[in-house]
């Protein structure tokens, strides 16, 4: 059976394209444009017979399906073929059990899915590997594509980065300039793509590649472009699928351009017009307090919009004002009884901390995400006996100076109750034992003079 997929108009206007074709926005009425699929194609497996397939391909060697997103490739990207794949194997990330968290939270059934857990350390891979697959295979048919772009807070531009580098396609990004992190710098640095640096915030930078890439020999990759929300759809198959198929009660994810909570939205929709669930989680997006569209309009329960201007935030990969993927969003959430709520500083930094101390290591994203479980069970709406995933969207080692800001007790806004600076002691034994015992409990064993352990 050969699967078919092309570009639409997500304001229903009709009108279809390529998915090799360069285009952002629908040329009749400027709506963006999603992916689709021939779903009644889709239908010649039934729900078991995709299980069994996506089953045996986790991990497999045989090229590309090995990858989560690729070991889905009908369901993602079925006309690319697989020698123009541009993967790492991105994907089957762990679904941490955080018992400790859970315990200390009263939610037995808490899970965080480490999608942080990557090449290039956060869930853009997701989405990267498809569309740079995609731009390699109009370059082999001899489009005029000759580079790829992005603008960024930090994470999209090191994705891109290094998929377009594994590719040998030259990539171009946009950085706010001191408003990534230096480990976001350094990673498209390191992968020789043209790092321009602008004096401006993220939406600053959006408005300017936008205008670059109206040069067609210059692809878009931000996710504007739908080809990315292909990839990154796979995260919500790919928990059930750990759940050996059974759908949880909660998805929290930290929310900026938008993208990914649509994304989510969409594997979802897709499992289910297939057959594979037949009911949805909730979803809740979780967004920084300074940088809010999205909870402000859902306080208007959508009716209004505002874009705002995104004030400095910790969680600075969604420090976003003007979100591009709003309107997917906003029907995404309405159809899976979304909720949306937000963190201050304060809460953003002490939910990572509480995070790290029962085994995470949150980047501040995640510990927004954190901090809107931590709401929905004090108010009621989160159980104790439902089952919740939140979504780790990047690792935490990309966000040291977050991390030492914290436990220096040096954060802006932030009062650090889970503080754990260093004990600097003389090296001398007795200050030693003082200070161990000060902290932790431990057996009265003396251990006798001379016993040399
Ligand atoms: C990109 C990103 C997000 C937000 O995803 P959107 O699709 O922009 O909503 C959240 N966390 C991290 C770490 C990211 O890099
Ligand atoms: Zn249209």
């Amino acid at each position: 059976m050969s699967y078919h997929s092309w570009l639409e108009c997500i304001r229903g206007c009709g009108r279809r394209y390529s998915i090799y074709d360069v285009i952002y926005r629908c040329e009749d009425c400027g709506g963006l444009l999603d992916v689709e699929h021939s779903v009644d194609d889709l239908r010649d497996r039934s729900a078991d017979e995709w299980k069994a397939l996506f089953h045996r391909r986790v991990r497999s060697n045989e090229w590309p399906y090995g990858s989560g997103v690729w070991g889905k490739k009908e369901w993602v990207c079925p006309e690319v073929d697989p020698e123009n794949v541009v993967s790492m194997y991105e994907g089957h990330t762990n679904l941490f059990w955080a018992e400790q968290l859970g315990k200390e939270v009263g939610l037995p059934d808490l899970w965080v899915k480490l999608s942080g857990n990557s090449h290039t350390g956060s869930f853009k891979d997701l989405g990267m590997t498809v569309l740079v697959s995609v731009v390699r295979q109009m370059m082999a048919d001899g489009s005029p594509v000759r580079a790829v772009a992005c603008a960024s807070t930090g994470d999209t531009s090191a994705a891109l980065a290094a998929y377009a580098a594994a590719a040998g396609i030259p990539a171009i990004v946009f950085l706010p300039r001191g408003k990534v992190s230096t480990a976001q710098l350094v990673q498209p640095l390191a992968h020789g793509a043209l790092v321009l640096a602008l004096d401006t915030d993220f939406d600053g930078c959006m408005r300017i590649v936008q205008e670059v890439t109206a040069d067609k020999s210059i692809y878009l990759a931000n996710s504007m472009n739908s080809l990315r929300m292909e990839g990154q759809k796979t995260v919500g198959i790919e928990i059930v699928q750990q759940f050996d198929w059974e759908v949880p009660d909660w998805i929290i994810i930290p929310a900026g351009n938008l993208g990914n909570v649509s994304a989510l939205g969409k594997g979802l929709l897709l499992m289910r017009d297939l057959g594979l669930i037949d009911r949805l989680p909730r979803i809740a997006c979780a967004q920084a307090a300074n940088a809010n569209p999205l909870y402000l309009s859902y306080l208007s329960g959508f009716e209004e919009y505002r874009p705002v201007q995104a004030q400095k935030t910790l969680a600075s990969a969604i420090q976003i004002g003007a979100p591009v993927s709003y309107e997917r969003a906003v029907k995404v959430l309405r159809s899976f009884k979304g909720v949306v709520e937000q963190a201050t500083e304060d809460e953003l930094a002490d939910a990572a901390a509480r995070g790290d101390r029962a085994g995470l290591y949150a980047c501040p994203q995640t510990g927004v995400a954190l901090a809107v479980l931590f709401k929905l069970i004090d108010r009621g709406e989160v159980s104790p006996e439902q089952r919740v995933v939140v979504i780790s969207t990047a690792h935490g080692l990309k966000f040291t100076s977050f991390k030492v800001g914290y436990h220096e007790g040096t954060q802006a806004a932030v009062e650090a109750r889970y503080a754990n600076p260093p004990l600097e002691l003389p090296a001398d034994v007795d200050v030693v034992r003082r200070a161990i015992q000060a902290r932790i409990v431990v057996g009265a064993g003396d251990r006798g003079a001379g016993t040399g352990y």
